[in-house]
């Protein structure tokens, strides 16, 4: 038994059987997935850990708001109920809804990025976050601090801005070549680590010195909340809202993927402080592109469904449920002996498999290795964020060795059980017995861009 913990504040009430498959029909599923897990079809997974995005479970409350859908063109009630709560959430002025994040970063970054050859830092940009900066023709600069890539060794914060590292550089570059600032809250990059309240407020004090712009990408915004109250110094009395509050306070405005923290299947946000013009800039970027302002490529019923689920998402027993469960994951494997990205941060699980597979170099895909191992072995499907996820060298197409060579475990909120946990955990340490007989990867197809979802692959000779 693990420490006790709290059962789930909810009941469960309708269920979706899963059947595990077996040890024969897996490895021929993989083979004809070229040893890309992404090309499995989701019946042949038995616990699906390859993301939390869009995957965890609506309420109820969430469900019968689905019925209240009102598919008006404009002016539906439910895009007013949606910003209606986001005001009260947030305390901005707009907000604009998309059809998920990345909707949000293709209308707003061009708003932001004025003249080619700009910069946009971060502590760690997301994948889409990073390719909708280059669409803009603009560049992405992550500043993360060092502790982050020390998998090993606690810090109660390691998504935070190294600040001198993000001062130096605007110094080096001037101020007028960076086109804004986007904190990613929490950082998932780097294992889902939380950004700590008094790193925001001095990213924001810096970001005013030189005169720029600061965003949040707030996919992960109530999981950070959490952090700030249950480690950070003088929070622990404060509601997770008026956190959320005084977060968001810091930052000019944001991007969000509601498919995370407000537990929805599809949507996205656009927020923006105050600034009108900024506002009616992503406007006519969105109609074109998402569509009409009071739909953003939303269905009526979609933005009940996430009006609903931010006030779940910020419910402090439900996230207390939810960090506990990923904690929960953590610390089996780590008694175990499983290097992970230690703390557990706020959505998954990053085994550290440069640590795990040392005699698998980086351009074989070490994580993919042990990415294809558990889904022989137990059926679960996790996901490569390492080498294979980064990809080659622009200019070079040299294949770059990226920092971490993470497995990443990713939980759907209200979805599995701990038992669901204790099995993923016992795959993994199953695996990690034949550890040095695992044999590396070499591309048979290697797509251009975004590769790692369509690659296909087969162990080196
Ligand atoms: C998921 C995610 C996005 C992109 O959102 P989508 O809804 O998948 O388009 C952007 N940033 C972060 C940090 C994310 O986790």
């Amino acid at each position: 038994m693990k420490k006790a913990s709290k059962p789930e504040p909810f009941r469960i009430k309708m269920a979706e059987p899963i059947k595990l498959i077996s040890k024969e029909e897996r490895e021929s599923a993989l083979k004809r997935a070229g040893y890309n897990v992404f090309a499995l079809k989701a019946e042949e997974v038995f616990i699906d850990l390859l993301t939390d995005s869009g995957t965890g479970a609506m309420s109820d409350n969430q469900w019968s708001g689905m019925m209240l859908g009102d598919e008006s063109y404009a002016g539906s009630k439910n895009f007013l109920h949606l910003t209606d709560t986001c005001q009260e959430i947030f305390n901005y002025k707009y907000f604009i809804p998309t059809h998920q994040g990345r909707g949000a970063e293709k209308v707003l970054f061009p708003a932001l990025i004025n003249k080619p050859g700009q910069y946009v830092l971060s502590n760690m940009h997301f994948d889409t976050t990073k390719a909708h900066v280059e669409l803009a023709h603009a560049r992405a600069i992550d500043c993360v601090i060092e502790e982050a890539f020390d998998t090993a060794s606690y810090h109660p914060f390691k998504g935070n801005v190294d600040i001198k590292k993000m001062e130096r550089f605007i110094k080096e570059k001037g101020s007028e070549n960076i086109a804004f600032i986007i904190i990613t809250i929490t950082c998932n990059s780097a294992g889902g680590q939380p950004v700590s309240m008094k790193n925001i407020k001095e990213t924001s004090h810096l970001a005013k010195k030189y005169g720029i712009r600061v965003f949040l990408d707030a996919a992960r915004f109530a999981e950070n909340a959490y952090f700030i109250k249950t480690r950070e110094e003088g929070y622990n009395n404060k509601t997770i809202k008026e956190i959320v509050q005084e977060m968001f306070s810091y930052a000019d405005g944001f991007t969000m993927s509601a498919k995370k923290d407000a537990i929805v299947n599809i949507g996205g946000l656009i927020g923006i402080k105050d600034n009108e013009e900024l506002y009616h800039q992503a406007c006519s970027n969105l109609v074109p592109l998402e569509g009409f302002i009071t739909y953003g490529g939303l269905a009526g019923r979609d933005m009940e469904a996430i009006a609903r689920g931010l006030k779940e998402g910020i419910d402090f027993d439900y996230l207390e449920y939810r960090i506990a469960q990923v904690e929960y994951l953590g610390d089996i494997l780590k008694d175990a002996g499983i290097p992970i990205q230690y703390p557990t941060g706020g959505h998954a699980v990053f085994v550290d498999a440069k640590k795990m597979l040392p005699h698998i170099p980086y351009y074989q895909f070490p994580a993919q290795v042990l990415t294809n191992e558990l889904y022989l072995q137990s059926g679960v499907r996790a996901v490569e964020v390492g080498s294979l996820m980064l990809g080659r060298d622009p200019d070079t197409g040299e294949q770059l060795e990226s920092d971490f060579e993470f497995l990443r475990l990713t939980i759907p909120r209200r979805v599995y059980t701990n038992n669901h946990m204790d099995y993923v955990a016992q795959g993994l340490i199953d695996v990690s017995k034949r550890s040095e007989t695992l044999k590396g990867l070499e591309f048979v197809y290697e797509p251009k861009i975004l590769r790692h979802f369509t690659a296909r692959l087969k162990p080196v000779e």
